[in-house]
C-alpha cells in the first residue's frame, strides 16, 4: 500500500547491496554466534497487470532466519518504493507474508483514530504531516487472519505499489481484530482501526490474489489496467 509522504521520509539509501554482493558477504561469513549478519536488499516490486498477483500465497509452515530474512527485505523494499504496507507476493514469494509501518509523524495526532477522514496520508493530503517527522515501527504479520471486523466502513483513498500512481477511494470494515505471527514466530492477537485496519485488510487481499483495484466498478478497473499495461508496453519498448 502506498502513501504519499512527506519529502524528508524519502529513504537514506545509505547501504543497498545487490545480490551478488550479499551471496559474497554471507559466502564469506554465514554465521558468526549464530547469527546471521543482517544484509537487507531492495527486491523488485511485481506490478499490475501479472498472473503472479492473482496467486493464493501459501501458509508459512516455520518462522526460521530466511523468513526473516525475506521480511528484512520486504521492509527495506517497502521503505525504498515508498509505501507503508507490502505482503511477500510483490516481490514474487507466494507465501503469507505482510510487513507493515504507517511511518506516522512523530508530533502526536498519528491518525489511528479510526474516523476514516484519510489523515493518516494515503491521500497525501496532511499539512500536519509537513512539520512531523515520521517515525519508523515495522510490523512484521506472518499467516494473518482477520477473526473479527466491524460492520460499520471505513473509506481511504487507497494505492497500491502493485497499482503505481493510482489511487481510489475503496470501502472496507473500520475496525478488525487479526490474528497472526510476529518476527519470532510467536502467535499475537491485534485490535486495529484507522489506517491500520485498511493497511492490513488491503495487504491480506494480495495473499488472496486481490488488488484493491478489484473492489471498484469493473469499468474503472479495466481502465486502471489498461492503463498500466500500456505504461508496461513503453517501458519494455
Ligand atoms: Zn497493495
Amino acid at each position: 500500500m502506498t502513501a504519499q509522504l512527506p519529502p524528508h521520509s524519502a529513504p537514506d539509501a545509505a547501504f543497498s547491496p545487490t545480490s551478488a554482493e550479499i551471496c559474497d558477504f554471507r559466502a564469506l561469513d554465514p554465521a558468526r554466534d549464530g547469527s546471521y549478519l543482517i544484509i537487507m536488499a531492495i527486491r523488485p516490486i511485481i506490478t499490475a497487470p501479472d498472473p503472479l498477483l492473482k496467486q493464493v500465497s501459501a501458509p508459512v509452515k516455520a518462522v526460521t532466519d530466511e523468513t526473516r530474512a525475506l521480511m528484512d527485505d520486504m521492509l527495506e523494499t517497502m521503505y525504498d518504493a515508498p509505501g507503508i504496507g507490502l505482503a511477500a507476493i510483490q516481490v514474487g514469494v507466494p507465501q503469507r507474508i505482510l510487513v507493515i509501518d504507517l511511518q506516522q509523524p512523530s508530533n502526536g495526532d498519528g491518525d489511528g483514530d479510526g474516523d476514516g477522514d484519510g489523515d493518516g496520508g494515503i491521500d497525501g493530503i496532511n499539512d500536519e504531516r509537513d512539520d512531523a517527522e515520521p517515525v519508523r515501527n515495522p510490523q512484521y504479520f506472518i499467516n494473518p487472519e482477520i477473526i473479527k471486523s466491524s460492520d460499520d466502513v471505513a473509506t481511504y483513498q487507497e494505492g497500491c505499489l502493485s497499482v503505481p500512481e493510482f489511487f481510489e477511494d475503496v470501502d472496507r470494515p473500520a475496525t478488525c481484530t487479526v490474528k497472526y505471527l510476529d518476527y519470532d514466530g510467536n502467535e499475537q492477537v491485534q485490535d486495529m482501526d484507522g489506517l491500520m485496519a485498511t493497511c492490513i485488510q488491503h495487504e491480506m487481499d494480495h495473499l488472496n490474489g486481490i488488488l484493491f483495484v478489484d473492489h471498484l466498478s469493473r469499468l474503472k478497473r479495466n481502465m486502471i489496467l489498461k492503463k498500466l499495461k500500456k505504461q508496461k508496453a513503453l517501458n519494455a519498448a
